[in-house]
């Protein structure tokens, strides 16, 4: 069903491949994985065999190269998996999370043997990737985590704790910000790749947290107490962990960006039709002004967002996205999102705040989009630095 507000308009990185790609994705997502939403939903984490079966179908690791496994694809095609995915109603895979971060830091930093180690595994999803920033005294001041390596002959004992880690209840693959220099701040931190294992000395998981949304997706707390990481587990060079998460963070600000993009053209889809179909004062909502106006605002925010966004993909693709551009792309998304999904809920009425309604768990999902990833105060900071 084409978006209103959307029809006629076309990516300008779209090829024909990515429009394969897009139906592929689509039957995954609506006819293998939405169908068991309500168990997922009730168990708090995904299946391991739909990462598995992504992985079968070729739709994990899309930008990684094709020798370890991967798709030999770009950026454009994570976006047309994870835009597929938010369409369909899909939540509890963590693929921004596995596939639009975890496999690009190893990618893009891991030596050619930990490429060979890692990468086949994630994009077969036999792996599941998470990244591990956040932790309980804080996420936004990066620069000040506590969480610390030291080298022990071979190995690091790393000791600390992490919280709200996406894919944190089933990950076994955590690229891990530890300090590695306690006496420095952003020139301290390294990137270690921990291989976890429920059994490993040292390493517990803490609680899957509960959420206002977002429920069949596990968000973890993780702890460290002197848990043993090969020193050959080091992603780039100790000490340049906070230039990495830089560099790697537009592309994740670009992910959520795509999510919120691909929610807003949703909530303007499902509010259409139901304002079409419902009627009030003898006459379908659609036919009221006041709906029309609702609905031709948030399809314009949509289609605006929906430019803004593909001119970030196609400067990333250039390797050109700043962070500043990237925090903007952040935050009118994320706000558009919130915005349009509780505007077009109010169009549902009562219905809206029913759970049998799918707009009222967008509603629940999008409130996160303004704090993870950077929240968007934060982002306003990156922006304002280089007004
Ligand atoms: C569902 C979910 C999934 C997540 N997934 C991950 C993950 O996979 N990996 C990971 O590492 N983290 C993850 N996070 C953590 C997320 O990135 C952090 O919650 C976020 O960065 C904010 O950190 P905080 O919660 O510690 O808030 P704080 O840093 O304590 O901030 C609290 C408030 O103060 C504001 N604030 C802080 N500093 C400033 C400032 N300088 N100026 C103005 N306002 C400021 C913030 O904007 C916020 O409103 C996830 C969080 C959630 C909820």
């Amino acid at each position: 069903m084409p978006t209103p507000g959307l029809d006629g308009y076309a990516e300008p990185w779209r090829k024909p491949e990515h429009d394969d790609l897009a139906e592929l994705a689509r039957t995954f997502f609506t006819k293998e994985v939405v169908p068991h939403a309500g168990r997922l939903e009730r168990q708090g984490h995904p299946d391991r065999e739909h990462y598995r079966r992504a992985g079968e179908l070729g739709l994990l690791g899309l930008s990684v190269p094709e020798q370890y496994g991967g798709g030999g694809g770009d950026f454009t095609h994570e976006a047309v998996l994870l835009h597929e995915q938010t369409l369909a109603g899909e939540g509890s895979l963590g693929l921004a999370v596995h596939s639009g971060i975890v496999t690009g830091y190893i990618a893009e930093y891991g030596t050619e043997e930990q490429k060979q180690r890692w990468l086949p595994g994630l994009c077969s999803g036999e792996l599941i990737g998470a990244i591990g920033m956040t932790e309980p005294d804080g996420g936004s001041d990066v620069q000040a985590i506590r969480t610390r390596a030291v080298r022990d002959g071979d190995d690091y004992l790393v000791t600390g704790a992490k919280t709200f880690i996406t894919n944190g209840g089933l990950a076994d693959l955590l690229v891990l910000a530890v300090k590695t220099d306690q006496s420095a701040k952003a020139h301290g931190i390294s990137l270690l790749v921990c291989e976890l294992r429920d059994d490993a000395p040292g390493f517990r998981r803490g609680r899957n947290l509960e959420k206002i949304g977002l429920h069949s997706n596990d968000t973890a707390e993780l702890f460290f107490d002197d848990f043993r990481v090969p020193a050959g587990n080091l992603l780039g060079t100790e000490n340049a962990g906070f230039i990495q998460l830089m560099q790697q963070l537009p592309q994740e600000r670009l992910v959520i960006g795509v999510g919120a993009v691909a929610a807003m053209q949703r909530a303007v889809e499902l509010a259409t039709a139901y304002a079409k179909e419902r009627t009030a004062f003898g006459k379908p909502l659609l036919g009221h002004q006041n709906t029309r106006m609702v609905l031709a605002e948030c399809a314009t925010r949509t289609r605006a967002s929906r430019i803004f966004l593909d001119d970030c993909i196609v400067r990333h693709a250039r390797g050109e996205l700043d962070v500043a551009t990237a925090a903007m792309a952040k935050l009118y998304l994320t706000e558009g999102q919130c915005e349009v999904v509780d505007r077009c809920l109010q169009i549902f009425g009562g219905y809206g705040y029913t759970t049998e309604y799918p707009i009222a768990k967008m509603y629940a999902d999008a409130r996160v989009q303004k704090i993870y990833g950077g929240t968007n105060e934060i982002m306003k900071e990156l922006i304002a630095r280089v007004l």
